[in-house]
């Protein structure tokens, strides 16, 4: 039977390692599934690093690896992708708000040969009138942008050993990883699962990590917004026209004076188009200038194994 590599990013949850780590060993064993878990520590600031040592002395399929500082949880995703071994890896968030029976329903499938098992939030839980509405703004950007549904996507996920090959040969080092796993395609297959309660701790997302999060995802998924410059530019190029032959009637006939608004008018407004483009250009020129400076994506400055 190939072997599962559960890989858990982690970033203060101190209060859940021990619970989580518990859980998955038991299943699996229970289910007589060959396993090993990975655990992430994503630079926490409280004692999650020392919790992840300790069920690592206890269990020498735990395998703990110590990021330097906090590198983001698609790093964390990679880097456990990086130093998984098994056959198929799985990837599960620290807050059991991804039921870890579904692990079982997932290696069944991927049992049947299925390369990519999805987890497909059936609900998305107990979330906020504007971080659902958010959401969905986001997702149908992303599902437009990759030509993949991923409107209740999550990071739940496992992939074949192939696909996790691909995946950690790719140079890119902004990756996302829910719409990535989806681009390389395979023989891919969807389970259900509820979004549970966060057990412990808190939500790692503040709204302006999130707004970070939606803008680093689609400008890497999609040229849009660049595209969306051109656009204006023509929209506004045929306005100018219009409003050209406009004043030049006006001036013709006497009236020129009155236009003055308009002078004003369309500086404010071709000011401000301009100003707003050369952000959106700026911005992607930043991401190739992150890419062309080729830093590892993490940093671990820790290993644990009592194998
Ligand atoms: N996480 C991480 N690094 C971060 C933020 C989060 O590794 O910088 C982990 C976190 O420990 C958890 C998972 O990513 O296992 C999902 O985080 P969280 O539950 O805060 O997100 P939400 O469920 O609210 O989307
Ligand atoms: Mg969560």
């Amino acid at each position: 039977m190939g072997k599962l590599s559960v890989i858990i990013p982690s970033y203060n949850e101190e209060k859940m390692i021990y619970n989580i780590s518990n859980i998955i060993s038991s299943l699996l064993k229970k289910e007589k599934i060959p396993y090993e878990i990975i655990f992430i520590n994503d630079g926490s600031k409280d004692k999650t690093w020392e919790k992840i040592v300790d069920v690592c002395k206890e269990d020498p399929n735990i395998k703990g690896f110590n990021f330097s500082r906090n590198f983001g949880k698609e790093s964390a995703i990679f880097a456990g992708l990086t130093y998984a071994t098994g056959d198929c890896c799985a990837v599960i968030d620290c807050d059991l708000q991804h039921p870890p029976e579904v692990l079982v329903t997932m290696y069944r499938k991927w049992q049947e040969g299925y390369e990519v098992v999805e987890g497909v939030k059936a609900s998305r839980g107990t979330e906020s009138f504007l971080h659902k509405f958010a959401a969905k703004t986001f997702y149908s950007l992303i599902s437009s942008a990759t030509k993949i549904d991923m409107s209740n996507a999550s990071d739940f996920k496992l992939l074949d050993r192939k696909a996790v090959d691909i995946l950690r040969s790719m140079p890119e080092k902004h990756i996302f990883f829910r719409a990535l796993s989806s681009w390389v395609g395979f023989k891919t297959t969807s389970v259900e699962f509820h979004v549970q309660e966060r057990e412990a701790g808190d939500s790692k997302w503040s709204t302006l990590s999130l707004i970070k999060y939606a803008i680093t995802n689609i400008t890497s998924f999609s040229t849009a917004p660049m595209q969306i410059v051109t656009l204006t530019g023509v929209i506004f190029a045929i306005f100018s026209v219009i409003l050209g032959i406009q004043s030049l009637y006006m001036n013709f006939t006497g009236k020129s004076l009155e236009g003055f608004t308009t002078v004003i008018l369309l500086l404010l407004i071709i000011g401000s188009i301009i100003m707003l483009s050369l952000g959106i250009i700026g911005y992607y020129i930043s991401k190739i200038y992150e890419e062309t400076q080729n830093r590892p994506r993490f940093i671990v400055s820790e290993y644990e194994n009592h194998n």
